[in-house]
């Protein structure tokens, strides 16, 4: 499409969105399709695209090919009337400079559609002879505009949920993808810093990106392999209680508007579990949680997150009537517990209530986890939570009823423990 806007240039972060199932709520090729009795022929082709077995651009080029017999005005008066997520739409909207759209959809097909959003549109072009598409003038690139703003000096957003934006979320700085029509294309969860699936978590998300944001954050690990306790499973997935530790661990976090779900390790199963319980949760992958530790995934969860991080493993394990005071506590603070593990890292005190050390061999009480951090002292490392707390100390000590699950002994104790206060009810 013909650029008809300046470029944007105030703002120092841009949004570039996909437009089909990002921010219409319907795939617009097979939306023409089926409105003009050609849904056969065109998702044949659809589902070998999604199946990886027909690259997307020699399938764009079949399916203009057997679409673009229609009139073009017809089609793009169809889609003119498309519903979109408004919310999205309205973020664009009220954002245009900040704001544009890539889609390797025709002008010709999507102007009416994107006359609706305010902002700049990028976009394929075809020859329009009679009416009618007689040939493809140009294929939209989509990473060749996030290089473009790049090269100005933008920290580029881009959101999309297909495989034709895997090159362009590769290429940017913070990649979303986008599950709120159908669940994201593999190939862009490998180089996805973030899944959501819901508008509004959506929405939160990239406020969070675009200004920092009051408040307090979850975030709950569950990237590791979970090496230690034998299972063969993330430890999210294990089950404590006739329950999976991830449902329990949401039941914990209900009241908890900004959750933070950090993946890795069997991440899809992570991911699909979360969701047959909540949907507004915010996805952090964690793509090297082999080489690191919880500390890495930390600091992967709080990024744009509120202005206080709490750090919770996934493995945690704390007392129901304890679970308030770890979120609601007034500031930084460090979550310890009676000694219980089989391989306890300890803390040393002072008499001020404050933690001044971390320590292998022993202390006054065992590092438990939680910690709430501010998201700005929260840096890079590839270790744990409690070498990155280390730095930070003297904090105060908040003491809770905990039990973590590292080794199939402490998996055990788990188990007791929350029988315990079950039976306390
Ligand atoms: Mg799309």
């Amino acid at each position: 499409m013909e650029v008809t806007k300046p470029m944007p240039s105030k703002s120092k972060t841009i949004f570039i969105f996909d437009l089909d199932g990002t921010v219409t709520k319907q795939e617009t090729l097979p939306l023409i399709a089926n409105s003009f009795g050609l849904e056969d022929e065109i998702n044949a082709l659809t589902e070998q695209t999604i199946a990886g077995n027909i690259p997307f651009v020699e399938s764009f080029i079949q399916r203009v090919a057997i679409l673009g017999k229609l009139d073009v005005n017809e089609v793009n008066q169809l889609l003119s009337n498309v519903k979109l997520f408004e919310g999205i739409a309205e973020f664009i909207n009220t954002r245009h400079e900040q704001c544009v759209i890539a889609t390797g959809n025709c002008c010709e097909w999507v102007s009416g559609l994107a006359s609706r959003l305010s902002c700049e549109c990028y976009s394929s072009s075809a020859i329009v002879e009679n009416n009618k598409i007689v040939k493809l003038k140009s294929i939209l690139k989509k990473e060749s505009i996030v290089k473009r703003y790049q090269a100005e000096g933008y920290q580029v957003v881009f959101i999309g949920d297909g495989n034709n934006d895997m090159e362009a979320m590769r290429q940017a700085d913070i990649a979303i993808a986008c599950g709120l029509t159908h669940y994201p294309a593999n190939s862009i969860m490998s180089v996805a810093d973030y899944a959501v699936f819901n508008e509004c978590s959506l929405l939160r998300l990239l406020h969070q990106i675009n200004h920092a944001q009051q408040g307090t954050s979850v975030v709950l690990s569950c990237a590791g392999i979970g090496s230690r306790l034998g299972l063969a499973k993330t430890k999210a997935l294990i089950e404590v209680g006739g329950k999976k530790l991830i449902h329990f661990q949401l039941e914990v976090f209900e009241k908890v508007e900004d959750l933070r779900v950090v993946v890795g390790f069997q991440a899809r199963s992570v991911i699909q579990a979360v969701l047959d319980k909540r949907e507004d949760v915010i996805f952090v992958y964690n793509h090297d949680y082999f080489q690191t530790k919880t500390g890495t995934s930390f600091f992967l969860g709080s990024r744009h997150a509120n202005e206080f991080c709490v750090a919770w493993d996934g493995d945690l394990v704390v007392h129901p009537d304890d679970v308030d005071h770890c979120i609601d506590f007034d500031g930084e603070y460090v979550g310890c517990s009676d000694i219980v593990s089989e391989d306890a890292v300890f803390i040393k005190t002072d008499d001020n209530k404050n933690v001044i050390a971390f320590a292998l061999d022993n202390g006054d009480f065992e590092w438990s986890g939680p910690a709430k951090i501010k998201r700005d002292n929260i840096k890079y490392l590839s270790t744990n939570v409690f070498n990155q707390i280390e730095g930070l100390l003297p904090l105060p000590y908040l003491k809770i009823r905990a039990q973590d699950i590292d080794t199939y002994e402490d998996y055990k104790n788990a188990i007791k423990f929350i029988e315990s206060w079950s039976n306390e009810k």
